[in-house]
């Protein structure tokens, strides 16, 4: 489609997601010449603003780097600004006229971003499918969460956008879906002879899959209480890179095959109940610094007395031949003791140990941030005259096997192999730009994920359930520790690690 008009309207121009990632995307997309080279950008929204004040709300996230000004001028010279309301028919029809001004030629393609409150999604669409569809090519819709806030307002939502658009047009946003060491996981294991053989229930004894946060609400708890931990983190993101860890091979690398099996293992699962899971909420640390001396309901913002989860662990079983009794554990919470999502895989015992209980379980840790990893935990004799065994690694620090520009040495064919990782949001809008909806959530595999967290969330929100505290800045519960205890997951604090600068 590269020599043909595209025009990207973003919907909610001026807001904050608009200005924190949409627009800094587009720029560094648009900056590597990775778009369609005759692309036009179009904001709309109520407020009566200009393009060069979206700009300036803009700067300090687009990252302009010296000797690329007369570029990024470029850039903002391909965007427009049409103000108008989200339910005025004739205000759709004039931002249909100013598009279709960039449409020269036979055929044009169309990109729409929902930027907007949940709460004009419906009359936005609407909209949209009836003034704004252009006629001479393709048109996509790209849409964030929150896709509904449980399974019978999340049904609705879809059957609306179903009753409007093709699911082929519509692109559900989940972010972790665009981060390196996800996208990295069907490659590990289909890419690979070596970690296929033992991915499964004979051999694995538990995965978990963890989100850490070490900040709170910052002053901003208000919107978050409205949702809860499970339904920021855990129903959607964690649960992704589930479907991805446990998915059988599919049948080709095409996006609908490889959703055909992440949505056979949510169905595979059954819906949580509250003995499954751990729920915590953070407190003040007295002895803290800054924000640490604040709980959750220390927020202004919160809600007083709220019962909503900060943290939570749940254990989920998937009820098929190759994970039956292995659990899968999800951990996430806010105010933790450091900044970190992975996915921990953790062997079972070696059957028939001839070296008096030393070996230690192997470990596969997957990092997704900060600073992707891939590491695999192993014993090996203790170097040198002794004969005993200790814990060591092997290490792919992408770091280091990918440096910078900056530090990189030459390689064996005098080339320098660098590489910089995009950001999530750079691939994925240039996967709606290539129509891959590889990276992208079906609506079958988003009711299969509020299938299995409703109930538990209903639950909770009858009032009945009261998170256990944690203090700012620790681990989280300890309760979540025994939980893990329970399922399989053993800890055993002697592994070290010697970081290489
Ligand atoms: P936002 O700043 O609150 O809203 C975007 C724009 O929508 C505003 O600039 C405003 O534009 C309009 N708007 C706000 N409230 C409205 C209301 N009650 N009725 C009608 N119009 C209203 O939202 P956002 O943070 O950009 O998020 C947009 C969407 O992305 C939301 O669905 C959000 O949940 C989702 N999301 C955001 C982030 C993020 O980092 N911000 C991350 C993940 C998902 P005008 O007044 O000019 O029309
Ligand atoms: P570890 O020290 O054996 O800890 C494994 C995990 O157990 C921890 O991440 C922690 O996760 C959990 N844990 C900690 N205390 C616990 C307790 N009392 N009870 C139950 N669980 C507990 O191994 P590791 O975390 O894999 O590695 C140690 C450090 O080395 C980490 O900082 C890691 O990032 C670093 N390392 C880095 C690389 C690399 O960058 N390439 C390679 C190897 C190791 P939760 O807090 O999430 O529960």
């Amino acid at each position: 489609d590269g020599q043909y008009p595209h025009v990207f309207v973003t919907l909610g121009a001026s807001g904050d997601l608009a200005r924190k990632k949409i627009y800094p995307t587009l720029w560094w997309l648009y900056r590597d010449n990775l778009l369609p080279s005759n692309t036009h950008f179009f904001g709309y929204a109520r407020s009566k603003t200009t393009i060069n004040d979206i700009k300036t709300k803009c700067e300090p996230y687009m990252k302009v780097k010296p000797g690329e000004e007369e570029r990024y001028a470029e850039f903002w010279k391909l965007n427009h600004y049409v103000s108008g309301n989200y339910n005025v028919r004739t205000d759709f029809e004039k931002l249909n006229q100013e598009l279709s001004q960039f449409e020269k030629g036979a055929v044009a393609n169309r990109l729409f971003y929902l930027a907007l409150p949940p709460s004009v999604f419906e009359e936005v669409t609407i909209l949209i499918r009836n003034s704004c569809m252009g006629e001479k090519g393709w048109n996509r819709i790209i849409i964030e969460k929150p896709f509904g806030r449980d399974l019978a307002s999340s049904q609705r939502l879809s059957d609306h956008l179903a009753s409007l658009f093709t699911e082929s047009q519509i692109y559900r946003i989940d972010h972790y879906l665009g981060k390196e060491m996800v996208q990295n996981l069907m490659t590990l294991r289909f890419g690979n002879r070596i970690f296929g053989p033992t991915w499964n229930r004979d051999n694995i004894a538990s995965i978990q899959i963890s989100f850490k946060e070490p900040f709170g609400t910052q002053g901003r708890g208000g919107y978050f209480d409205e949702f809860g931990i499970i339904r920021d983190i855990m129903q959607n993101h964690l649960l992704q890179i589930l479907t991805l860890v446990a998915m059988e091979k599919p049948a080709s690398c095409l996006p609908d095959d490889i959703r055909n099996e992440k949505v056979k293992v949510l169905k595979s699962i059954k819906s949580l109940e509250l003995h499954d899971v751990v729920l915590g909420q953070y407190v003040a640390d007295p002895e803290g610094e800054g924000e640490a001396k604040l709980g959750y309901l220390d927020d202004p913002t919160v809600p007083k007395g709220s019962l909503t989860p900060t943290y939570a662990a749940a254990v989920l079983r998937i009820n098929n031949e190759r994970w039956d009794g292995v659990p899968f554990i999800l951990k996430c919470g806010k105010a933790l003791n450091e900044r970190k999502a992975e996915v921990r895989i953790q062997f079972e015992d070696v059957p028939g140990d001839i070296f008096d209980g030393k070996p230690k379980r192997n470990e596969l840790v997957i990092r997704v941030q900060p600073g992707e990893a891939l590491y695999v935990k192993l014993m090996v004799k203790t170097p040198g005259m002794a004969f005993d065994m200790e814990e060591t690694e092997l290490d792919l620090t992408y770091g280091h096997r990918y440096a910078e520009q900056s530090n990189c040495k030459e390689d064996h064919m005098g080339k320098c192999y660098t590489v910089k990782l995009p950001d999530a949001y750079e691939r994925l809008i240039l996967d709606v730009f290539c129509g891959s909806q590889m990276h992208f959530v079906r609506s079958d595999e988003l009711h299969e994920a509020w299938r299995i967290f409703t109930p538990l969330l209903h639950e909770i929100e009858s009032g009945g359930v009261k998170p256990i505290p944690y203090v700012f800045g620790s681990r989280g519960p300890k309760e979540a520790d025994e939980l893990l205890m329970k399922n399989n997951f053993t800890y055993t604090g002697s592994y070290k690690w010697y970081k290489r600068e």
